[in-house]
């Protein structure tokens, strides 16, 4: 019996870790994501009713859980190098000419040409084709375990295919994708939190993120460039590469085998061009002596192989004058500061401002007025200041002493402890806030209404017709028909895109309020599990953050924006406009019978999926909370639930009913 398990269990490994492999490696979906989540999920019964069987490998681990409390540093079995760099083409000549002398003028010399990813660098090592460690460069001798992190990267194979060596190490480079980074910046910022600087930061951060099931979000990748293996002895660069590829890594397919330089050079002007087209960020080229003999011959200095040169492209930049900073008010109320520099052309383009971020950024970059900043032109559009040249600053230059008041209303900024953002808390007087709050509450995944771009609000603004987004529901055709620029056809368009706004689902409408932290992501948990703004108004700090992802931060938010009597107005006069504060009616309950329930889900479920059961709890008009407490008024329990979950029911006497017993209920 247990034999038959222990096989099916191992199957299913397989078959999932296959599907994985020819789905993010291979780019060929052979099942569907439904039979991929049934196959997941019936390993995922399995496994937790055989805790025996556990295998740190298994595809299950994939979304991470494990929280770290620290990463172990660990010495690197073979130190990981770092690569001598120059910009000019002349310098690779000279690196050539070198390596000639060393190997000898008969002998055939050829390239292995690489893309140089712009990212954090990871040794793997794998142990009888099992992925049993993930370190960090670090400095090069000893870096951080962060292996189960990386274990829910999905292009990193956690069991290997073919004929692969007891042991092998084989190193590469985490990435964060280009649109996977503004992504995230979007909703960091529709969230008002600030936003991150660059993808290679972002994926070296995310890769220290205690809790593995936060990386597991972000989307990393990674491409593997380099095997060190005991046992293999591969005659060249380009053998190990599809040895690698063999075995089930995601090996660059941009690699050339280059027999002259002048390939070589080919190579570099060709990815110059297209590297802006790239979906993540390269920074050069590496460019490696093939044969592995050759590369022994070589050795290294104390710092970087001799075998192989990085030909890095120049990320436009120039140098111009810092002319002032003006600070600009977001919705809401945080503070950036802008450089306002002496126009300048950057890759074809004229550039009067930057952005500085915060005042940390300007400390950081100890930038002055009068000061002659280097700016940058990356693969963003937005130019940014990396530094200043200091040998020209004059006596003149001053120190720049951020803003004590907002410059729009001169209320005073506050500074959180520990946040890099200055805010401006006056919600209802401060214009720029204002207009930046209706501007959001319009766009496009809020309430989506067409016809109102940021100039006709300053124009609504401006004109006293709009003081609040609940104005807009109140206006007239002519009131519009007065305005400078109106015409018929645009008033029409006002008039229709608010008359639609109405059936915007409950979640829009509240992502479109504005709450701080309350993005559009935050806005849907809420919705699915409190059905109406009534019943929001009235939650408790404590029963906030019971709701599905909503912590402390978020909870403390919602709490202060329903202490606020203008928002309470506010909202009611949008209820009596006839938005949804509510549920939609599909959404509606079929029945009241779990009425008043406030229920926990724990564990894995055999008939029915998580989302099932959730979704019966809400047809039914119960609530679904994410922690217990004596409020719980019962604990749908899968198999093998939460120690910790298991533990607090029985604190509070909590009734425990299983899934059977629980469409029992429903079914009655
Ligand atoms: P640097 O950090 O500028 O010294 O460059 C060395 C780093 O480039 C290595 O530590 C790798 O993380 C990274 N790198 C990116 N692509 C490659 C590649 N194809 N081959 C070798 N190293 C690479
Ligand atoms: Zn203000």
């Amino acid at each position: 019996m247990d034999k038959n398990f222990k096989a099916e269990i191992l199957k299913l490994r397989e078959e999932i870790h296959h599907a994985n492999y020819l789905y993010y490696i291979k780019d060929i979906p052979v099942i569907s994501d439904f039979d991929f989540d049934q196959k997941l999920r019936k390993l995922e019964n399995l496994e937790k009713n055989y805790p025996e069987l556990e295998d740190l490998n298994s595809p299950t681990k994939r979304v991470g859980g494990g929280v770290s409390k620290s990463f172990e540093t660990k010495k690197h079995n073979y130190p990981m190098y770092s690569l001598d760099n120059t910009y000019s083409k002349k310098e690779v000549s000279d690196w050539v000419a070198r390596v000639r002398k060393v190997v000898g003028d008969d002998v055939n010399l050829s390239f292995s040409c690489e893309l140089k990813y712009d990212g954090a660098s990871i040794s793997l090592t794998y142990e009888n084709g099992n992925l049993v460690q993930a370190l960090t460069r670090g400095d090069g001798i000893q870096g951080d375990d962060i292996s189960n992190n990386v274990r829910t990267i999905k292009t990193i194979p956690l069991v290997l295919n073919g004929d692969y060596p007891n042991f092998l190490e084989i190193r590469g480079e985490i990435l964060m994708p280009k649109k996977v980074f503004e992504d995230l910046n979007k909703r960091r910022e529709n969230e008002g939190l600030p936003s991150f600087m660059n993808p290679r930061n972002t994926a070296s951060g995310s890769l220290k993120i205690k809790d593995s099931s936060i990386v597991a979000k972000r989307k990393l990748i990674c491409y593997l460039y380099s095997v060190i293996s005991k046992n293999d002895k591969f005659s060249s660069q380009s053998e190990a590469l599809s040895k690698a590829r063999s075995w089930g890594f995601n090996v660059p397919k941009e690699v050339i085998h280059a027999y002259d330089l002048d390939s070589v050079f080919i190579f570099l002007d060709r990815w110059d061009n297209l590297r802006h087209n790239l979906p993540y960020e390269i920074d050069g080229i590496v460019i490696k002596i093939n044969n592995i003999e050759l590369q022994n011959k070589l050795g290294y200095t104390s710092k970087s192989p001799r075998w192989a040169i990085a030909f890095k492209y120049k990320t436009e930049q120039t140098t111009t004058q810092l002319n002032g900073v003006t600070y600009q008010v977001g919705r809401t109320g945080s503070i950036t500061p802008v450089a306002e520099l002496e126009p300048i052309l950057i890759s074809g383009t004229i550039v009067k401002r930057a952005s500085l971020h915060n005042a940390n950024q300007i400390e950081k970059l100890d930038v002055r007025i009068g000061d002659f900043v280097v700016i940058e032109k990356g693969g963003e559009i937005i130019p940014k200041i990396v530094g200043v040249d200091e040998k020209r600053r004059s006596k003149e230059s001053l120190k720049i002493s951020f803003i004590e008041n907002c410059p729009d209303c001169q209320t005073a900024l506050f500074r959180k402890d520990g946040e890099a953002n200055h805010y401006c808390l006056n919600l209802y007087g401060c214009k720029q806030q204002i207009i930046g709050s209706i501007q959001h509450f319009v766009s496009r995944n809020a309430m989506d209404i067409e016809g109102l771009g940021g100039e006709t609000i300053s124009l609504l603004y401006e004109s006293g017709l709009v003081k609040s987004i609940a104005d807009l529901y109140d206006l007239k055709e002519r009131d519009l028909l007065k305005l400078d620029r109106m015409a018929d056809k645009s008033v029409s368009n006002i008039l229709e895109g608010l008359e639609k706004s109405k059936n915007q689902p409950f979640n829009k409408v509240l992502f479109g309020l504005g709450i701080r932290y309350v993005g559009e992501t935050v806005a849907k948990k809420i919705t699915n599990s409190i059905n109406s703004i009534d019943k929001l108004k009235k939650c408790s700090f404590e029963e906030l953050i019971l709701i599905d992802e909503i912590g402390d931060r978020i909870a403390e938010s919602l709490i202060d924006y329903f202490k606020s009597e203008n928002k309470l107005i506010l909202i009611d006069r949008m209820v009596s406009s006839g938005l949804q504060f509510q549920k939609e009616s599909n959404d509606k309950p079929l029945s009241k019978k779990l009425n008043g329930q406030k229920i926990v889900i724990s564990g894995i479920f055999t008939s029915h999926t998580r989302d099932q059961i959730k979704q019966i709890i809400l047809e039914n008009d119960g609530e679904i909370i994410s922690s217990i407490s004596k409020k719980t008024s019962y604990l749908i329990a899968g198999e093998n639930m939460g120690p910790s979950k298991l533990k607090q029911a029985k604190l509070f006497n909590i009734p425990i009913i299983s899934e059977t017993q629980f469409i029992q209920i429903i079914n009655d």
